[in-house]
């Protein structure tokens, strides 16, 4: 069965928008693009308006590419500071000459809605999570969604980047999984995909992960996007031949893409309940 991850992002962002109507200060994001790459600019401007959609107070702040590390990491600081921003999101990847890994470590924790900061990662390892990277923790949401209990379940996660892979296979460790990470390296990948109960695949190239590959009843969630020569958007796993073995599959488009943008808006929902909290 597909996992209706549309509806689920949907009802997540109606939730959100009905209890922000009743809140006085709006939770507030500000999104920062450095730039133009085509493809961040479209998932930027999708998020701001995400962001509008649910009644946040948004602020979109577009930099040009050979901005100085400086002045980037000033402009986070004054947001650091901005009483009206809970959440500051950084769209990556940053032009070469920009530390990523700096600007991303001085961004307020409690603001670090994409839950990259080392602080916020630190947690979750620890299982004492608070700000979640967005795609894996969609991905539990969709995971809950199906009823499965993932307690004492294998799970496979194929891809180990950080902002996918590795808090994806820590997420299910945190649910009491038993979780194999695999990477460019792992050998006999179909053997390992084989032996999974719920794979997660997070790599980049499309269509990787045929059906044979996978165990009869298999949950498969296909974080992949790639778009083909033909413009078409396709996941990491063929889904015609995997819809027909697993018992529960995600589609690419419409599937995990639509959940991060919807758990981006509740982590910035969370990140304005922890302010709102600290001032009191
Ligand atoms: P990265 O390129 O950062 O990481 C890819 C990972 O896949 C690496 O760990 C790499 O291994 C591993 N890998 C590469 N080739 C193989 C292989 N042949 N077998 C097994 N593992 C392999 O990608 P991201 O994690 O950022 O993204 C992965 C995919 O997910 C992309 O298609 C991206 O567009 C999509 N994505 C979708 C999101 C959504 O909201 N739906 C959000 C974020 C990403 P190694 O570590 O050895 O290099």
């Amino acid at each position: 069965m597909i996992i209706n991850c549309k509806q689920i992002a949907q009802d997540i962002r109606k939730n959100i928008a009905e209890q922000v109507a009743n809140l006085k200060r709006k939770p507030g994001l500000a999104v920062i693009l450095v730039g133009a790459d085509p493809a961040s600019e479209i998932y930027v401007r999708n998020k701001s308006k995400a962001c509008k959609e649910v009644g946040f107070y948004s602020e979109s702040i577009s930099k040009p590419a050979n901005i100085s590390q400086s002045e980037l990491l000033a402009e986070i600081r004054r947001l650091n500071a901005d009483d009206k921003i809970d959440g500051i999101l950084l769209q990556l990847p940053l032009p070469a000459h920009l530390d990523a890994n700096l600007i991303v470590e001085t961004i307020n924790p409690t603001k670090d809605v994409d839950g990259f900061h080392s602080e916020n990662i630190g947690k979750l390892l620890q299982n004492k999570p608070q700000l979640r990277p967005c795609t894996p923790k969609g991905v539990m949401t969709l995971l809950a969604a199906t009823g499965v209990d993932l307690a004492g379940k294998n799970c496979v996660v194929v891809g180990a980047s950080n902002i996918v892979g590795r808090p994806m296979a820590i997420e299910l460790l945190n649910a009491g999984a038993t979780v194999l990470i695999c990477n460019s390296k792992t050998q006999d990948l179909a053997g390992k995909i084989k032996q999974a109960e719920v794979l997660v695949v997070a790599v980049g190239r499309a269509k990787m992960v045929h059906g044979d590959w996978i165990k009869s009843g298999a949950i498969v969630i296909d974080v992949g996007i790639n778009r083909l020569d033909s413009g078409k958007l396709v996941g990491d796993v063929d889904f015609i031949s995997a819809e027909k073995i697993a018992s529960w599959i995600t589609p690419v488009p419409g599937g995990v893409g639509p959940m991060t943008i919807a758990t981006l808006l509740e982590n910035t929902l969370t990140a304005y309940q922890n302010h709102q909290m600290r001032e009191k």
